[in-house]
């Protein structure tokens, strides 16, 4: 099989997405689906949908459409605020999109009347991480501006945390969207269907809390397909961590010393850590690199250690045992290795198809979360 690979297993990942669906439907709260870091893959579209999620978001245009395109059938949801020059993209292929700029939506409500249609805004409100979202107190000002639009009609406020600032979630800014829900629809005597509360970021406040307020959606990405909680990357109880791995080979395998010799400078990507001399270790490489994955967001098995990376070579130390040319490795990924690894065309993605928790490999098991 070719490498390196991203091994998806699709029943993972739907499993994934019916634990958390399961789990917040409990709490009142339905579950987006986030579709951006698989590239808009119509097999992990319908896995997530399998597992019940309620509509399906992405970040880019080109996703939706493609997913259309692979006839997908759910409630579509653009992530991040349209632009203009995309605007007859966004009604011909989502039924809703984020909005901040009301340029943005007179442009939308203008395209949907082309079309005769009609398109959904959520209002993204900035609740302290400084990415998308108009501030509160212009929230009121904005609504009552974008309500003469014709063409569009206001579904519901959202707000995005943690992925910029790493501003969590809390009981503070959640209470304050659901504050806003309720001055938006007291001002303008409107009920509002969509109170998206924000992404994987957002699971440890539902467990925390007991009134959530008036939160009933949340955007779930990195949490479905690595099950992890983005703010500490914990597995979340129940999930597989292991429905992507990316796999790679080796093509060198040798006794090396750990320090290198020679004056130092810098490295092809910037300043080299200090190595600490280990003696002799088994230096093993790997054929791929920065230009695959992100050599940092990779967990290797036990017993391998990620020693550094270039472009094209990933450097392991092999521990005790020598990896002989030829052996092929897993590793898991964390939300940015998983990016990087979908986008590059050099990653070939492949299904799973060997059922069973962990994937052997030259006597390597791959580590999964004990499953509940
Ligand atoms: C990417 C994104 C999400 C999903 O985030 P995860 O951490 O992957 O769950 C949710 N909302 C918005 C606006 C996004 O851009």
């Amino acid at each position: 099989m070719s490498s390196p690979r991203l091994e998806i297993d699709f029943g993972k990942i739907q499993h994934n997405a019916s634990i958390l669906v399961q789990r917040l439907a409990k709490r009142g709260i339905s579950v987006t689906g986030v579709t951006k870091a698989s590239l808009g893959s119509p097999l992990i579209a319908k896995a997530l949908l399998g597992g019940g999620v309620s509509a399906l978001g992405d970040s880019r245009i080109e996703n939706l459409e493609a997913m259309h395109q692979a006839g997908v059938v759910a409630p579509m949801t653009l992530l991040r605020s349209p632009m203009l020059s995309q605007a007859m993209r966004v009604v011909a292929h989502a039924d809703v999109s984020f909005n901040t700029e009301l340029d943005v939506i007179s442009k939308l409500s203008s395209a949907a009347r082309q079309v005769g249609r009609h398109h959904g805004i959520v209002l993204m409100v900035e609740l302290g991480d400084l990415r998308e979202g108009i501030l509160p107190g212009k929230l009121l000002g904005t609504v009552e501006r974008m309500l003469r639009f014709p063409n569009v009609v206001l579904r519901g406020l959202g707000t995005n945390l943690a992925c910029r600032s790493g501003v969590s979630p809390d009981a503070r800014n959640m209470a304050q969207l659901s504050a806003l829900v309720g001055e938006v629809e007291g001002a303008f005597g409107l009920e509002l269907e969509i109170i998206s509360g924000g992404n994987s970021a957002n699971l440890g406040w539902t467990s925390s809390y007991e009134d959530l307020g008036r939160i009933n959606d949340l955007r779930l990405g990195e949490s479905i397909l690595l099950g992890r909680d983005p703010l500490h990357r914990q597995p979340i109880d129940g999930l597989y961590t292991d429905a992507m791995i990316l796999v790679g080979e080796v093509i060198e395998s040798k006794p090396k010393p750990s320090l290198p010799w020679g004056t130092i400078a810098q490295a092809a990507f910037g300043e080299v850590p200090p190595v600490i001399n280990r003696g002799e270790i088994f230096q093993t490489i790997l054929a791929f690199g920065r230009q695959d994955t992100d050599p940092e967001g990779l967990t290797p098995p036990p017993g391998i250690t990620v020693l550094g990376a270039s472009s094209d070579h990933l450097i392991v130390d092999s521990g005790g045992c020598r990896l002989p040319v030829g052996t092929q490795i897993p590793f898991e990924l964390d939300y940015s290795a998983l990016l990087r690894a979908m986008t590059s065309p050099f990653v070939a993605k492949v299904r799973k198809v060997q059922s069973g928790p962990a994937l052997r490999v030259m006597g390597l098991e791959h580590p999964h979360p004990v499953f509940a």
